[in-house]
């Protein structure tokens, strides 16, 4: 009788004990579901995790570059990407290039703008690719006498003497992804070649519309291949198409890329913001405040879930000029609350923009007359203060979080402000600012990359509602360079005239909408990654070394600087990929592959 009590009593425990356990699971699980962010499918990693070191084959590329206004920029454009394609270059002078220069080397790109400067040593160069090397012409070079002597070896079988105005793109062939769609060019002015080409020439794009002037197009010749990229159109947004002309050179291409998609939420969750509320009044025939909540939130929640995306959310907790003294804790946290773990539970995360939203600038920094309402701060230890305010406020809301993005308010940021954020506040590990450089403005722009301080730089392409041809032709360019997506909006987007409130939010909102859904599309592979996972995937990315071996059955790379996964596209212009080992493969645009690597050593067959 005491023995079998004893045993009701031990099965009890045992029961018990499988109860508190399938309790803690429910818990864990409930954490993960509740609060993505903690359970991050791509961490940030410290500098120790990377290991291994190769030593990259020697420079196979060649860049001949002319000193005037054009050949430098395409030299700048070229050296931007190849060292971010990690393919090793050298570069020489057009004036003291001879044929020389030409050992060792199977690709010759020329940033070439009047090629009688080349003299003699243009013939050398092209007996050079007969003999089964590849050369890229970067953009359109002077049409004058030595030109139209080498143009029918181009392909060329007529040339205009005025220049062709290119007003759209249009994708002959789908060898980036999304280019099912043409695109139209803002600002278009006199920028290509008007030309006429022979049958053995294959184009990949041309001018979208009647003229149909070829703008990228490859040709054998003897036993070596010509492209001839004649967009002309030489800055950061386009990089990805000169990229695209770069990897039809040789038989197979293949560069490392980040692989993710992010999307911020700038002044999120924030105070109700102010504007101009004709158009919501006029529209909806409502207050600010009602509309975000029953429309606008609504909208951009729904948008998520049916294209997986998960925002990162940037708070700001106080809309105050205040830049000196203490900053007062906001009381008022019902929004806060409310939209903030909504964007939480949908697997989203939250990072700093600021107490309030004046950029961390110091009494001396120069608006360059713009941003007339923004107050510079007093002191450091006045930026100091009210992101010490924030630290706080955030954690009080949101205990479970950590806070590893800032975004710069305006995209406007001082080294004083870097360095603030680098040194005293350890959580942040990235700065999310602009990509595209703006000419005349202050703001900051980035690369994907690692800077000296640890901090990683994550910078937003494009942003808004409006998403014009050029916002597309950037997201474009880079879904091909780097294989990523980062798009920003403010809530109050929708009530700037500038930023397109005229056109009302049942617009705004479809084309966001449509622009997701063309992303989705162009590459439905793509990972939709957090400010926080993007930022451990740009730390891989960065970090990568590359050494290319081909080999009888196709590539093998070595990898430096590998932890644990690395992206790759892969263009294949001979023939199509067969086995893979240390990683796997998928389609993503015609001859375009996104590979994963799972090991610094990674084979790739190519059969033709
Ligand atoms: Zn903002």
């Amino acid at each position: 009788m005491k023995r079998n009590k004893k045993f009701r009593f031990a099965q009890l425990l045992e029961i018990l004990f499988v109860y508190l356990l399938l309790f803690a699971v429910v818990l864990s699980v409930g954490r993960n579901v509740l609060y993505g962010s903690s359970s991050s499918s791509v961490s940030i990693l410290g500098e120790s995790d990377f290991s291994g070191e190769v030593t990259p084959e020697k420079a196979g590329t060649l860049v001949v570059w002319e000193d005037d206004g054009t050949g430098r920029e395409g030299r700048n454009e070229m050296r931007a990407i190849l060292s971010q394609m990690r393919i090793p270059w050298t570069e020489q002078k057009a004036k003291k290039f001879t044929a020389a220069d030409l050992k060792g080397i199977d690709t010759v790109v020329l940033s070439v703008t009047d090629l009688s400067r080349l003299g003699r040593n243009l013939n050398s160069l092209l007996n050079w690719v007969m003999e089964g090397h590849s050369l890229l012409f970067l953009y359109p070079p002077f049409n004058e006498g030595t030109f139209l002597s080498i143009a029918p070896q181009l392909g060329i079988t007529g040339v205009e003497n005025a220049l062709a105005t290119v007003e759209g793109l249009h994708f002959v062939k789908d060898i980036m992804p999304g280019s099912e769609r043409d695109l139209s060019i803002t600002d278009p002015y006199q920028s290509s070649l008007e030309v006429t080409l022979d049958d053995s020439c294959e184009v990949f794009l041309e001018a979208a519309g009647v003229s149909q002037t070829p703008l990228i197009w490859r040709r054998p010749v003897g036993k070596g291949v010509v492209v001839f990229d004649n967009m002309g159109f030489l800055e950061k947004a386009y990089r990805g198409f000169h990229c695209a002309a770069y990897s039809l050179l040789e038989d197979s291409c293949i560069w490392p890329v980040i692989n993710g998609s992010t999307w911020y939420i700038d002044d999120f969750p924030s105070p109700v913001p102010e504007g101009d509320s004709q158009f919501i009044q006029h529209e909806f025939g409502m207050d600010i405040r009602d509309f975000y909540t029953h429309h606008w939130w609504k909208d951009v929640y729904n948008l998520a879930k049916k294209y997986n995306i998960r925002y990162t959310g940037l708070v700001i907790e106080d809309y105050s000029a205040q830049v000196d003294g203490v900053f007062p804790r906001n009381k008022d946290i019902q929004r806060f609350q409310y939209f903030g773990n909504m964007l939480l539970r949908e697997g989203g995360e939250l990072g700093f923009h600021g107490y309030n939203h004046m950029p961390l600038v110091p009494e001396n920094f120069d608006y360059l007359g713009m941003y007339d309402s923004y107050r510079q701060w007093v002191s450091v230890d006045a930026m100091r203060d009210s992101l010490t305010e924030l630290d706080g406020f955030c954690h009080e809301l949101f205990p479970d979080e950590e806070f590893h993005v800032y975004v710069p308010p305006s995209n406007i940021i001082s080294e004083e402000g870097r360095k603030l954020l680098a040194e005293d506040f350890p959580e942040i590990r990235a700065i999310a600012s602009l990509y595209l450089p703006d000419d005349n403005d202050v703001s900051y722009s980035q690369d994907f990359t690692v800077t000296e301080d640890g901090m990683v730089q994550t910078p937003r392409i494009i942003s808004g509602y409006v998403l014009d041809d050029y916002m597309r032709t950037a997201a474009m360019s880079e879904l091909y360079f780097h294989c990523v997506n980062t798009h920003f909006q403010h809530p109050d987007d929708c009530l700037d005239t500038d930023r397109g409130a005229a056109l009302g939010w049942t617009e705004l909102f479809r084309r966001l909408t449509d622009y997701a859904e063309w992303l989705h599309s162009a590459l439905p592979q793509m990972r939709n990654l957090t400010g926080s996972e993007l930022t451990g995937a740009v730390q891989r990315y960065d970090a990568l070394q590359v050494r290319r071996e081909d080999t009888a059955r196709g590539i093998h790379l070595s990898l430096g600087g590998f932890c644990d996964e690395a992206w790759f596209y892969l263009r294949i212009n001979e023939g199509r990929p067969g086995r893979i080992s240390g990683g796997s493969i998928s389609d993503a645009a015609d001859g375009l592959y996104l590979v994963k690597a799972n090991s610094p050593e990674l084979e790739i067959e190519i059969t033709r």
